[in-house]
């Protein structure tokens, strides 16, 4: 009987679990109606294309225009997403809502704009993904060549039949595809002779400290000439101070993504920047 003391233990992790537990329960529950009912939102950040100025793509990055709460950023809703699954019907959302912009974009100017969308690795999972891709393409117009998927190393190390057919599958479409965060996920490249990739994008752990750190400045060095030599187009992410751009410009780093070229903006905003033929896109119309 005295066992059953234990039970003490229960009675105070009992007081503390239901209150988080209906905390989660609510976001997810507002969150599948945030999906259902288009309180979703992209915002757009440009990748610039340095030898020539110009906007090598669009990174969509996804918001939550909450109704009490205000706008909500990704790290306050993806991982409730991961964890409920909800995160295929909003990956699905938000790669449709960023091909029908890239194909406004396209059709109805300024002028054609590459999107990049970051997938989760439960999208890579589903044997249905490039399906799915291949539809939205069709139903938006968008030409493969003008959809880019930012994927993660941990994703390309997965070892699974189907993340494997997906990725042969999506490249077969014509999508591009690129390694997010790169540098911070493992230290394994094998992946890189496995993989159809076409670019890397730096991590911003990288950049932060490039001007402090001698070995950050080492590491960016060796990632833009292993990609180079590899033949594939190197992004640096996280740029916000100008002697970080002149140091990328000096390796020869192909694109770079920062508050410095632009916070993500609005995709209206991101018309007029396209607009004010301050960056001309890198990408001709098909
Ligand atoms: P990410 O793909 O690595 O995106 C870059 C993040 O860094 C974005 O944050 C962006 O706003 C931020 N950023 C860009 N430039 C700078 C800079 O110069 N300085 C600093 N400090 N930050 C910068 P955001 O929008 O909050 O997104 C965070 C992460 O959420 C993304 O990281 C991505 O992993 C994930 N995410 C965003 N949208 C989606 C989506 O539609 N699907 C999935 N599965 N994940 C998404
Ligand atoms: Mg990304
Ligand atoms: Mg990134
Ligand atoms: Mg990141």
């Amino acid at each position: 009987h005295a066992k059953h003391l234990g039970g003490s233990c229960f009675q105070f992790y009992s007081a503390e679990l239901p209150a988080r537990n209906t905390d989660r329960l609510r976001l997810e529950n507002e969150l599948r109606k945030a999906i259902a009912e288009g309180q979703l939102q992209i915002h757009y950040q440009p990748k610039l294309h340095l030898a020539s100025g110009t906007i090598g793509s669009a990174e969509a990055l996804v918001r939550w225009q909450h109704p009490t709460r205000g706008m909500l950023l990704p790290g306050e809703f993806i991982t409730i997403a991961e964890e409920t699954g909800l995160i295929l019907t909003l990956g699905e959302q938000v790669l449709r809502l960023a091909c029908v912009q890239a194909s406004q974009w396209l059709h109805k100017g300024p002028m054609a704009v590459r999107v990049a969308v970051n997938m989760s690795v439960q999208q890579l999972r589903q044997p249905q993904l490039a399906t799915q891709v291949e539809d939205v393409l069709r139903t938006t117009g968008l030409p493969a060549s003008l959809l880019e998927l930012e994927l993660t190393e941990s994703m390309l190390l997965e070892h699974s039949d189907t993340v494997e057919a997906n990725i042969a599958a999506l490249q077969k479409l014509g999508v591009e595809l690129s390694v997010d965060d790169f540098g911070t996920g493992y230290s394994s490249l094998a992946y890189l002779k496995r993989f159809p990739i076409h670019s890397l994008k730096i991590d911003r752990t990288f950049i932060n400290e490039l001007d402090e750190q001698p070995r950050d400045a080492a590491i960016v060095r060796a990632i833009i000439a292993m990609a180079h030599s590899m033949n594939l187009r190197v992004v640096a992410e996280g740029v916000e101070q100008q002697s970080q751009l002149s140091f990328l410009r000096n390796q020869g780093c192909d694109e770079v993504q920062g508050f410095l070229i632009s916070k993500p903006v609005s995709a209206s905003a991101f018309t007029r920047l396209l607009e004010s033929r301050l960056y001309s896109s890198a990408t001709e119309a098909p």
